[in-house]
């Protein structure tokens, strides 16, 4: 299938042209027909999977008819990053439309962001405290939205967007299309969206697991061992493109402090770094002015930098669904990526759910000529559904009972 099976107008098929898009992805395919009819959707889709175009395509084609200047869509994200890759996608989209579109975040001044509101904009693609503020100040005038996106609702609830949420959707009009985007769908924003979504058309692609073009490997290590086994992958795999997580702010400056010792050129983007550095290191790291970005999970949310090879666990996330976000980072549109796994024994639960996940126990790595001490890191995997005794990727060796005093991890 080609995009000129929509029959989009000719002004947006040059947007998609621009953008280099030959094919429509599942979602694309899925999604674009229902928005053109004006249905609401709800799309359970993974980060990677061409979303953006998906909802943005058949919105633009809607707006050309109809007023302008006024406020007929507002995409609501949570964070800041993801605000601005959707609307640099979005302005890609619409160069030949004359829409216009104004991103609202917070972390920046308001006044350019009044500014553009007051000289009349189509679009507003917000993160949902700065938009209620702009509200407040009477900046912004939501009567006229005639369709509202939730982006990564998932995410915005993590993150405790809820009721900044719902003191939006009083201040909409009622009636209007509803897009709502998630990558998973616990329980409460199955609530949120049975709440907002009339009749949707539903639509999921794929399970809410890492794509199938992302290869994960484990790499068991103590905390201590953590950054001279990393050192050590690095130098093992060469020059790659990698974005690192790390858990904490100051662990992410701790961590590109050490690979700078050793000579990478490194990048971090945490949250107490100013708007514009956070910036400036997405810019960087997508142009390949430098090829590490060590990040933490909120920093590194929605960033759309193509081409990056591998994403590293230098600390495992919380949740499955965290993981999922991560990895989503690499292997994007059919692209083939790495996800390397630094593990310790606290993350056996979560290693755990991923290889249930995955179907399989994950690839299992030693780096050759690294000084483990007394760490083994041989370790046993087995699927936790099928205790059959079935030796794991590793064979049938038997994990050694104690090592410094600490029990081998397990991930059985
Ligand atoms: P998204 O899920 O919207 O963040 O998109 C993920 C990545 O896939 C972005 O880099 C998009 O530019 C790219 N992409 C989206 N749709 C297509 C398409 N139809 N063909 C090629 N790349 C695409």
């Amino acid at each position: 299938m080609s995009f000129s099976h929509f029959g989009f107008d000719p002004r947006i098929q040059a947007g998609v042209d621009a953008s280099g898009y030959v094919q429509p992805t599942p979602i694309q395919q899925a999604a674009i027909p229902e928005v053109l009819s004006g249905r609401d959707v709800l799309g359970v889709a993974q980060t990677g999977t061409g979303k953006t175009a998906a909802f943005m395509l058949p919105i633009l084609q809607n707006l050309l008819d109809g007023p302008r200047g006024k406020v007929r869509v507002l995409v609501l994200a949570p964070t800041r990053e993801l605000a601005e890759q959707i609307s640099v996608a979005t302005r890609g989209f619409a160069e030949q439309t004359k829409l216009r579109t104004v991103t609202v975040y917070g972390g920046v001044g308001k006044r350019p962001q009044a500014e553009k509101l007051r000289k009349g904009r189509e679009i507003v693609v917000a993160c949902p405290g700065r938009l209620l503020d702009v509200w407040e100040d009477g900046d912004l005038d939501l009567n006229h939205v005639e369709t509202l996106v939730l982006d990564e609702a998932d995410r915005m609830f993590d993150m405790g967007f809820l009721p900044d949420i719902r003191r939006i959707l009083a201040l909409l009009p009622v009636h209007r299309q509803n897009l709502f985007f998630s990558a998973t769908m616990p329980s409460p924003i199955r609530s949120l969206a049975d709440r907002i979504l009339a009749n949707p058309a539903s639509i999921t692609i794929g399970a809410p697991a890492p794509a199938a073009s992302v290869s994960q490997a484990l790499y068991p290590t103590s905390e201590q061992l953590k950054s001279s086994l990393l050192v050590s992958i690095m130098k093992e795999r060469g020059r790659e493109r990698m974005l690192i997580f790390a858990r904490t702010k100051i662990r992410v400056q701790q961590l590109a402090t050490i690979l700078r010792s050793e000579g990478h050129r490194v990048e971090a983007l945490e949250g107490n770094m100013t708007q514009s550095k956070r910036q400036q290191a997405i810019d960087g790291f997508r142009k390949g002015s430098f090829q590490i970005l060590v990040a933490t999970d909120v920093a590194a949310r929605g960033i759309d930098v193509t081409g990056i090879d591998v994403v590293v666990n230098y600390d495992m996330p919380e949740t499955f669904d965290a993981y999922t976000h991560r990895v989503g980072r690499t292997g994007r549109a059919d692209a083939t990526g790495w996800a390397l796994n630094l593990v310790a024994i606290m993350d056996t639960p979560l290693v755990r759910e991923i290889q249930e996940n995955h179907g399989q126990p994950l690839e299992q790595r030693v780096v050759d000529g690294f000084d483990y001490g007394s760490f083994n890191p041989q370790l046993r995997i087995i699927e936790r559904r099928k205790r059959t005794g079935r030796p794991g990727a590793l064979g049938s060796r038997r994990p050694r009972a104690t090592t410094g005093g600490r029990r081998t991890p397990r991930f059985s």
